[in-house]
């Protein structure tokens, strides 16, 4: 198992480097593979043995080799995100084909959650293409049930786009398709894992507007909160329905 788990987590590392690049580069429209990783002051190219994800930014103490500038500390932190979600993938899924879809989920959710947290936006380019593959994946893995990821998502989407239809200026377009997308991974776990989002997006709202960083109307992407719902959800969601289901039936 620890071998598998290491595995999982310098791979999870050098992917959380690549969302860096995607995270940074995919919403200003810049591409993804050229020019290389360069400093944004000195714009010196990044030489590969100073693009080790984690391990340079430790060893260059968070700075430019050339000009010093500090590397934005956002950068190892992807990194580490997404390593540890990797490994925690591993250890829910172990090695079977359900980690297949996992890992993809939860490295396009950490892209997801820092696009539309610094742009309000969540890009077609990533939700759509993930969707489909989402899809295509769990109905590989289980044919028996594959109308109940397909009636998770569109069931999911739908429930958004009334959100979005009644109060208009809340929920986006962006986040109709999340929706949708996270119910064809997630199947019937996409029900605490929307509750979830709407929970921890309610009490960080009112947290931000009692601590007056944020007033009523401004603006906060739901995204995250969604993403971040839709992670515990595919790590814990069965065992969520299973404590709702024993609540309910007292
Ligand atoms: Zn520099």
């Amino acid at each position: 198992m620890l071998p598998f788990l290491i595995i999982l987590f310098v791979t999870g590392a050098i992917i959380g480097s690549f969302l860096n690049v995607v995270i940074y580069r995919l919403p200003r429209q810049l591409s993804i593979v050229s020019p290389g990783s360069h400093c944004p002051r000195c714009e010196q190219p990044v030489k590969w043995y100073d693009n080790i994800p984690l391990v340079s930014y430790i060893l260059l103490h968070g700075q430019c080799r050339n000009c010093g500038l500090p590397i934005a500390p956002r950068y190892p932190t992807v990194e580490l995100l997404t390593a540890v979600l990797w490994v925690v993938a591993g250890i829910q899924f172990g090695l079977d084909w359900p980690l297949l879809p996992a890992l993809l989920l939860v490295s396009a959710l950490v892209a997801i959650f820092f696009i539309d947290l610094d742009h309000y936006i969540i890009p077609n380019v990533i939700v759509l293409p993930v969707a489909v593959i989402g899809l295509a994946a769990n109905i590989a893995i289980s044919p028996g049930d594959w109308w109940v990821f397909l009636v998770s998502g569109l069931g999911a989407a739908g429930f958004f786009f009334a959100v979005a239809m009644l109060y208009p200026g809340g929920m986006g377009m962006g986040d109709v398709k999340l929706a949708g997308m996270l119910g064809f991974f997630l199947g019937t776990a996409i029900m605490p894992g929307l509750f979830l989002g709407f929970l921890i997006g309610a009490v960080t709202g009112i947290y931000l507007m009692a601590s007056g960083q944020r007033g009523r109307k401004s603006k906060v992407p739901f995204g995250p909160f969604l993403s971040i719902g839709a992670i515990i959800a595919l790590f814990y969601g069965d065992r969520l329905l299973e404590l709702w289901l024993n609540l309910v039936q007292g």
